[in-house]
């Protein structure tokens, strides 16, 4: 809560009625006083301007009946301490963006649809120390929140370009490892073992040489789009290397995972790239290992899946094979 709210809870909890009216009407801050049965006594400019709602129509009325976005059973609850502990309440926009549903003050510059609200209710302690009445202030803190959750949108956009590859939006290769550590924890414990799979894209030297390298980065995209289009939500999949990929099949046997390579192999074989009026074909080579107690750790596991790759490779290309 900022100073100026301290500073006013404290000193309102005797009655509003010596305050100046030309000060309530010219802070920048709403301000209303309520009673028990919440009929509003006091209603300021900065209220009549952006509820549009005038004094004399809304004093001595319920307040609920002139702002239904309000939830009667919510507020009343809320507010209980106000009346039974004689404490303030807040009410905060990370919990609540508004309590009254206002439009925000520069519609044309500003990105809320409505305006942010930080509000303090206080109570007015009668001189008989009875409380029949609580004063709410309601400031706008639109900027303030529309600061913070454009440096909050900020760090998770930061987060994720540091978890992804810039060209294929898979996971680089720094991130893929952390997650693939923590599944090879969470193997160790399961009943169905997953199954890792390293893919290599074959001659890529020579789409480089033949095409240039442009061209062999749209390969890589367009490779690396197909790859996210057969594996699922739930298995890991990342950018390994330059036209290496390596996926962690989730609960899936090695002949779940045959079934998901050879479909990529397939899928990877009949794809056509354009690039400059020339279309590129080419073709990958895959290799397979299923998750085994045995394993030292998560690297041994890979290692097996890259044997296959290169048993793959070496026995022609464009082709599974599974390690052991
Ligand atoms: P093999 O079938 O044995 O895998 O042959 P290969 O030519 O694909 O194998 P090699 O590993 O010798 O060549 C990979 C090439 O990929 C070498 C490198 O210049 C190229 N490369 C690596 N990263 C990128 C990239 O991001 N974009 C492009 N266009 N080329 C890349
Ligand atoms: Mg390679
Ligand atoms: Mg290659």
């Amino acid at each position: 809560m900022n100073a100026s709210t301290g500073a006013l809870a404290a000193g309102a909890l005797v009655s509003l009625s010596h305050v100046p009216s030309e000060l309530l009407d010219s802070i920048e801050v709403g301000i209303a006083v309520i009673d028990r049965n919440f009929k509003v006594q006091v209603w300021n400019k900065f209220l009549e301007n952006h509820s549009a709602k005038k004094a004399h129509a809304i004093i001595g009325t319920s307040l609920f009946s002139h702002f239904p976005e309000i939830e009667e059973k919510w507020l009343r609850t809320k507010i209980d301490p106000v009346f039974n502990l004689k404490s303030p309440v807040f009410i905060i926009w990370e919990q609540r963006p508004y309590l009254f549903k206002f439009d925000c003050n520069r519609p044309v510059t500003c990105a809320a649809e409505s305006m942010y609200q930080n509000v303090t209710v206080f109570p007015i302690v009668e001189k008989s120390g009875h409380v029949e009445r609580f004063c709410m202030l309601v400031y706008d803190v639109t900027e303030q929140a529309l600061g913070k959750l454009g440096m909050e949108h900020l760090n998770e956009e930061l987060k994720t370009a540091s978890r992804v590859d810039g060209l294929t939006g898979l996971f680089n290769r720094r991130y893929w490892q952390e997650r693939f550590d923590e599944m090879h924890k969470l193997c160790v414990r399961r009943e169905k073992p997953s199954t890792a799979l390293m893919l290599d894209i074959d001659h890529f030297k020579r789409i480089n040489d033949t095409y240039g390298h442009q061209a062999g980065d749209k390969v890589i995209k367009m490779l690396a789009a197909l790859i996210k289009r057969c594996v699922r939500e739930t298995d890991l999949a990342g950018r390994y290397g330059g036209e290496e990929f390596a996926i962690i099949l989730n609960d899936s046997t090695v002949d779940d995972a045959k079934a998901v390579a050879e479909r990529i192999r397939q899928f990877a074989q009949r794809l056509v790239v354009e690039h400059d009026d020339e279309s590129i074909n080419f073709t990958v080579s895959l290799g397979l290992a299923q998750f085994s107690p045995d394993f030292k750790g998560a690297m041994t596991w890979l290692e097996c899946a890259d044997q296959a790759l290169y048993e793959a490779k070496e026995k022609g290309r464009n082709q599974y094979r599974v390690y052991g």
